[in-house]
């Protein structure tokens, strides 16, 4: 098939991927559409829950694999949102939709290249092409759920939005809830652990903390305190203050590592 026309069913495919709701965990319609596509090509593929994916014709195994993956879920539309993000339209030579940015621009190119080199008799290596679930909610089900069932992979090219730069890392993520306790009181009476004010500690703690090891591609792990909540009526001090905790992760840091340093060390404690 020439580019043109290959480039003409990867936008097809986009669109319709568009029009179709695919919520994380519950994309098994565009998961539906993607194996359609394939199938169009006279392709074979495999499907895992909504992961669906298909290696090049002469797979084999004493060859590198090359993995050619991005995602067809999508978040849920903003609530700034002023069009119809199930609708694809183009403007000014732009598609405009609900997840044609991400990642379904990604998705559909690597998915045009895949078909372009899948009959290929002469490539140094394999290729294997993973339309994924989940990514957005990092699901268990997702490429990394995927993973043991794959053949082994040896390097891999993952489509996100990035204005077309290279990158070559990315930081990983976990996430904490944290309580910080004091004692519930009236607000009339003395209290000096009142769990409100015990934050003000924390949250210094948290603002200052640096992790040691910088990484020479993803920099210093990035640590933010994104949610505080607590208290239910004026007259009340509350017994804790809970507190979600957003760290990105570097390479020089396994999560576990990560969890072990701000469990034994952070005032919250
Ligand atoms: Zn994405």
């Amino acid at each position: 098939m020439n580019q043109k026309m290959l480039t003409e069913k990867a936008l097809e495919l986009l669109k319709k991927l568009i029009s179709i709701q695919s919520f994380s965990s519950e994309e098994d319609k565009t998961a539906d559409a993607i194996g359609e596509w394939l199938t169009s090509f006279n392709i074979p593929f495999k499907r895992e829950l909504n992961n669906v994916f298909a290696v090049n014709k002469h797979f084999d195994e004493s060859k590198p694999t090359l993995l050619l993956n991005s995602h067809h879920d999508t978040v849920k539309p903003n609530s700034a949102y002023t069009r119809d993000p199930f609708h694809p339209h183009i403007e000014d030579r732009k598609l405009y939709g609900l997840g044609s940015n991400d990642a379904g621009g990604a998705l559909v190119s690597l998915l045009a290249t895949f078909v372009h080199f899948y009959a290929d008799a002469n490539l140094n290596h394999n290729i294997l092409m993973v339309a994924s679930m989940e990514e957005e909610s990092a699901g268990p089900n997702s490429l990394h759920g995927l993973l043991p069932k794959l053949p082994k992979i040896d390097v891999a090219i993952v489509g996100e939005p990035t204005l077309l730069d290279l990158a070559i890392a990315e930081k990983g993520l976990i996430v904490f809830d944290a309580k910080v306790k004091g004692t519930p009181s009236h607000a009339a009476h003395p209290n000096e652990d009142n769990s409100i004010y015990n934050m003000i500690e924390v949250l210094e703690w948290f603002k200052n903390y640096k992790f040691d090891k910088v990484s020479e591609v993803l920099g210093e792990v990035k640590l933010t305190v994104t949610q505080i909540n607590a208290g239910s009526q004026h007259n009340v001090v509350p017994a804790q203050v809970d507190l979600v905790i957003d760290v990105r992760v570097n390479d020089k840091y396994t999560n576990a590592e990560i969890a072990e340093i701000l469990k034994g060390k952070h005032p919250a404690n």
